[in-house]
């Protein structure tokens, strides 16, 4: 069973780089017909943000990730805050991979493992305190080394198990740590510049490098993806993967995301979570795409950019994924966006649209406007980059508009006294065509042009300008079919008043 997890720290919004990373994982264990989790690695109390597991759940639920496994709605309460989540189970287990999936919930297991290191000879006790490792620190620093914490370095041998201490990992001086990375291929670490790190905290929490081998291996994780920026500690986990006698999973390590300008993505390059994307209309199809393809590419000279999620699972592999930063380009996240949303059934692009027009205060409270609505949104389809961009196209068939002022009513190459007379005639057109629709009001103003000698643009440009207030809208005659004959007619009264004066 190929399985993989992603395991974030509750510590605040997901970085959209972690989720990139994420969805690497779940790619990769779908292709593989396999499993993905979720484990909260909540081991750092102090950093612990309420709040912030249930939007890292949330997150997943609205890309329309589903997990495998991950931390239920019992455990989620257990936690700091009343947090809430619907999700799984009483005995902690989700389809086959055991739980608990929030490791504080897992700390016996940890203390036990610990100490099971200890009487293998594979860790020791130590209780300097923070002050006497601050200074052992500066000393190395004025002999310009780094510092790394041996066991001969300890001072005090004598100690009690039942006062505070930590355990730390023994590592042998000589040797060289190698594995073969995924993503990174062949990395090797000298032993004697790995850190004998503490591995379980006097307050009883692991440190991360326990926990997540302990937990990768009894969940049976098959391949561990994650940012690179734990390269450096991955020849730690394969000591204790040695020292268990477990057989380690596969890694990959997966490069992280730049802005434009190349540095760590941040809050300066505007969006930094998939909730910010969310709220600025960018639709998931289209941010799944993107982020696939932040270090991903199909390669072998498929060129194709754009991805159902289906065809991402069928084509992505980690083989596949590049070593070096991958760019964030606003501009092909809007254009992503803009071709996502032309896929989506109309019916479904007016139901995501509603929220943002309503919160742009067209309020869509009546069966009428819900229809109008709906009418409205195939014409605009076409046109949308993101969702936000709808309610400037149609918000004139909700809201009156203010009365054009008299340039605006006045066509292209036409005096004054022609765009009165043509705004009189389209009116009267309009106002005797048997069908109020699209296709018969087309017909009869393009007739009007020819017979008061207008090229189209002109005429439509006064009309549009009369009838909408605005010089773009989406196809005219669909607008004013939608915007019914009544209104219409009134819009043209005013404009042809402003002209009279
Ligand atoms: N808790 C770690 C993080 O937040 C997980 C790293 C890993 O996937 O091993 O990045």
């Amino acid at each position: 069973m190929f399985r993989t997890r992603f395991a974030p720290s509750p510590t605040g919004e997901l970085h959209i780089g972690s989720v990139r990373t994420a969805l690497f994982s779940w790619l990769a264990a779908k292709h593989a017909g396999g499993q993905f989790f979720i484990r909260l690695e909540d081991t750092d109390q102090r950093r612990y943000v309420p709040g912030s597991a249930r939007r890292i759940l949330e997150t997943f639920d609205w890309l329309g990730i589903e997990l495998d496994g991950g931390p239920d709605h019992a455990m989620l309460r257990q936690m700091k805050t009343n947090e809430d989540y619907p999700g799984a189970l009483e005995d902690g287990s989700y389809r086959g991979i055991p739980g608990p999936f929030v490791q504080s919930q897992r700390l016996s297991l940890y203390k036990q493992w610990a100490e099971w290191l200890i009487e293998h000879g594979y860790a020791y006790r130590a209780n300097e305190t923070p002050e006497e490792l601050d200074r052992m620190r500066k000393e190395a620093e004025a002999r310009r080394e780094t510092f790394l914490f041996r066991e001969h370095m300890r001072l005090r041998t004598d100690i009690d198990p039942s006062q505070p201490h930590v355990i730390r990992m023994r590592v042998p001086c000589e040797g060289v740590t190698r594995f073969h990375d995924l993503i990174k291929g062949d990395v090797a670490f000298d032993n004697a510049l790995i850190d004998e790190q503490v591995l379980l905290k006097a307050d009883g929490y692991p440190t991360y490098h326990l926990a997540v081998v302990v937990d990768d291996h009894l969940q049976g994780v098959t391949h561990a993806i994650r940012a690179d920026e734990w390269l450096p500690s991955t020849p730690k986990h394969l000591l204790l993967y040695q020292y268990f006698g477990w057989e380690p999973p596969l890694f990959a390590h997966v490069p992280n995301v730049r802005g434009e300008d190349g540095k760590k993505l941040s809050k300066r390059h505007g969006a930094t979570s998939v909730f910010d994307l969310r709220d600025k209309g960018y639709i998931r199809e289209a941010i799944l795409n993107f982020l696939a393809l932040l270090g991903w590419a199909p390669g072998g000279g498929d060129e194709q950019n754009v991805f159902t999620v289906e065809e991402l699972i069928q084509k992505f592999s980690l083989d596949r994924v590049g070593s070096s930063p991958a760019v964030f380009s606003d501009d092909k996240l809007d254009w992503l966006n803009g071709v996502h949303i032309r896929r989506l059934p109309p019916e479904e692009l007016a139901r995501r649209l509603q929220p943002f027009v309503e919160r742009d205060g067209i309020v869509l409270d009546t069966p009428e406007k819900q229809d109008k609505f709906r009418r409205a949104v195939p014409l605009i389809q076409e046109r949308l980059k993101t969702l936000t961009d709808a309610t400037p196209l149609i918000d004139f068939l909700f809201q009156d508009i203010p009365t054009p002022p008299q340039d605006a009513l006045i066509g292209p190459k036409m005096e004054h006294h022609l765009s009165l007379h043509a705004l009189r005639e389209a009116r009267r057109v309009l106002e005797s065509l048997p069908i109020f629709e699209d296709k018969p009001m087309e017909v009869a103003m393009r007739a009007l042009c020819d017979e008061l000698k207008l090229k189209p643009t002109q005429l439509f440009t006064i009309v549009r300008n009369a009838v909408t207030g605005k010089s773009v809208t989406p196809p005219l005659f669909g607008t004013i079919a939608i915007l019914g004959r009544e209104v219409a007619l009134e819009r043209l009264d005013r404009a042809i008043a402003v002209l009279s004066h």
